[in-house]
């Protein structure tokens, strides 16, 4: 057992216990906080081009928690969390609010960069999402035709609120992304109701796509549906060259993964966008 001094006195950890036990007993009260003690922060995943050069085309950002006492939390740790409490709310507010304040900046940089932003469920579910996103982009000015909003096949199944939903954030300007694609069950019938810009193809289908040819198959099958229907191909989960040439003779349009780059924080992540820019 070690004792770590908080502000609130003390606390115990049990040297061999992992996160999801520490989870539960003090996770909660720890998020609860997380937002006022600053203790968030997006990196940003660098997005290429496939074709050509592979010219830098866009970035999403990904959450991330600094806990004092844990160190960093990725988000699966504590997004589920988030959702159960209400906290997604809040912190799903400061995330869209973070990246239209990076899209101005960006953009007076000369760098017209789009910044994609995942959504829960519940911020999704809410019923106030919508105004939300219009207030942060009437406060902040950002552009919305830069701003893209992920969302997963099982949010666009929720029929009746998906419609309305998506088809008012699309008038707001904003870009949508199906995220995950391929993994949820889900019909195919929304994808030509609502306005979706993008496709982000599964890491799962992309491991082994230069080994599988039943993974090529369907990552070729889903990149011909979604350009049939005016759709931009994002491939996740990138991981080699082999990969990259695959995908380009297969015609996805962005790549995305470690082969290029991990997610970064804010400057590592702007370094490279400067250069990029230079070298333009
Ligand atoms: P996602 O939106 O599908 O994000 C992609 C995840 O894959 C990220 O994990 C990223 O770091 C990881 N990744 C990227 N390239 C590679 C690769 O080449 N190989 C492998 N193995 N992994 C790669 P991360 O940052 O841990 O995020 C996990 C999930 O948490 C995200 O999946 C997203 O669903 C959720 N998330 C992240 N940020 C937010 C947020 O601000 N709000 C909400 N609601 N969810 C978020
Ligand atoms: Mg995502
Ligand atoms: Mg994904
Ligand atoms: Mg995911």
């Amino acid at each position: 057992l070690f004792a770590k001094k908080t502000r609130g006195g003390y606390r115990f950890f049990e040297k061999t216990m992992s996160l999801s036990a520490v989870e539960g007993v003090i996770l909660e009260t720890d998020l609860r906080k997380a937002l006022e003690q600053g203790e968030f922060e997006l990196h940003y995943q660098p997005q290429y081009e496939v074709r050509g050069a592979g010219k830098l085309v866009g970035a999403e950002a990904l959450i991330r928690w600094n806990h004092p006492q844990l160190g960093q939390i990725p988000p699966a740790k504590f997004i589920p969390l988030a959702e159960e409490t209400g906290l997604i709310e809040p912190i799903g507010e400061w995330v869209i609010r973070e990246v239209c304040l990076r899209l101005n900046e960006w953009k007076a940089k000369g760098w017209a960069l789009p910044i994609a932003a995942n959504l829960s469920v519940s911020q999704f579910r809410s019923g106030t999402l919508v105004d939300r996103i219009r207030g942060i982009l009437d406060e902040t000015g950002a552009d919305p035709g830069l701003l893209e909003l992920e969302i997963t096949e099982s949010m666009a199944m929720d029929a009746g609120q998906a419609y309305t939903v998506l088809h008012e954030l699309s008038r707001l300007g904003v870009q949508i992304s199906i995220d995950d694609f391929g993994t949820g069950y889900s019909s195919m019938a929304y994808l030509n109701k609502f306005p979706i810009h993008r496709l982000k193809i599964d890491r799962s289908f992309i491991d082994g796509i230069d080994r599988n040819g039943d993974n090529a198959a369907i990552v070729s099958a889903i990149a011909t549906l979604g350009h049939h229907l005016n759709m931009n191909i994002v491939a996740e989960g990138v991981e080699t060259r082999e990969q990259v040439e695959l995908l380009n003779r297969i015609g996805c349009d962005v790549a995305q993964g470690y082969y290029f780059s991990k997610p970064l924080p804010l400057d590592r992540f702007e370094a490279l966008a400067g250069k990029a820019a230079w070298d333009k």
